[in-house]
């Protein structure tokens, strides 16, 4: 496996494999990697020739006062990992190599990036846009794998990726998730042990959810204010948002019919700000 820092030299290794006429499968991250990553990767290894990953801690997509700075940055321990799962090149450019000096060029969408996590995280999107299409042009990928636990994100980038006729395909897998539901993330390292145990809160009021639309309740409402029940019950949470909303849109849905529903929250626990959902069919 290839650790490589310097964009020259990734242009140039990906010059080489695209001669080749090799397939390329791309999965960007943070870093902190973790099952979930891992899944990612796997699936690629799979479906692809090349495994490229990116670890690269974006600061456009954080907030003032957001955990930038403390963002885990276990480096040794991610190679390792990456290298479990025979990746083939891990991509860790410097921040200033991806924003030089003078960095002006910003890629941001008219409505999805409003929405959901955007209310509360408002620059965040538009980040996470500018970061993956810089990737993407670097990479150039033949398929990309996203995480469904990022729902918004990943389907922020298929729009992206339409509308700006990008030549690849986006793939999105399924949350992996700790025995106890936990949705796998790098921040679950931030959480105290106490509230490590009460974590959980967020998959169990996701499925008490679910529950709820299988069974056929058809006002939002009474679903939100269920979930919102069981967040407050463990102690120290404070809830963001809890959304049902149209999978597509991701504009709220009040009464339930036929279609499908994303079941969307945010919420944090002690400091730490956690997220999940679940797509659910009515019937
Ligand atoms: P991150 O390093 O947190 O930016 O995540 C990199 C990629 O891994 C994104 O596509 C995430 O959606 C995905 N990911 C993060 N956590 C999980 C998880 N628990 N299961 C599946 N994919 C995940």
């Amino acid at each position: 496996m290839k650790i490589i820092r310097s964009i020259r030299a990734f242009k140039k290794r990906i010059a080489a494999i695209k001669q080749r006429g090799l397939s390329i499968g791309f999965v960007p991250t943070m870093g902190a990697l973790h099952k979930g990553h891992l899944s990612l990767m796997r699936r690629a290894r799979r479906e692809t020739d090349i495994v490229v990953v990116s670890i690269f801690v974006n600061p456009i997509q954080f907030g003032p006062q957001e955990d930038f700075k403390q963002y885990p940055r276990p480096f040794r321990h991610d190679i390792t990992l990456a290298q479990s799962v025979n990746a083939d090149l891990v991509f860790c450019p410097a921040t200033r190599a991806i924003y030089p000096p003078g960095f002006q060029t910003i890629i941001n969408q008219s409505h999805l990036p409003a929405k959901l996590c955007g209310r509360s995280r408002p620059a965040h999107f538009q980040g996470v846009m500018t970061v993956v299409a810089k990737l993407f042009n670097l990479v150039q990928p033949d398929t990309a794998y996203f995480g469904q636990k990022d729902y918004q994100q990943a389907l922020i980038i298929k729009q992206m990726v339409r509308e700006l006729n990008m030549n690849l395909r986006i793939k999105t897998l399924p949350t992996v998730r700790e025995e106890d539901g936990l949705a796998m993330s790098s921040r679950n390292a931030y959480l105290k042990p106490e509230e490590r145990q009460y974590a959980p809160c967020l998959y169990r009021a996701l499925s008490r959810g679910k529950t709820l639309i299988k069974r056929g309740e058809k006002s939002a409402k009474k679903i939100i204010s269920t979930m919102r029940r069981i967040i407050q019950n463990a102690p120290n949470t404070r809830i963001d948002y809890i959304a049902l909303v149209d999978p597509e849109t991701l504009t709220d849905i009040k009464r339930l019919g036929q279609q499908k529903v994303l079941i969307a929250l945010a919420v944090h626990v002690g400091t730490t700000r956690l997220i999940d959902n679940m797509l659910v069919m009515p019937k």
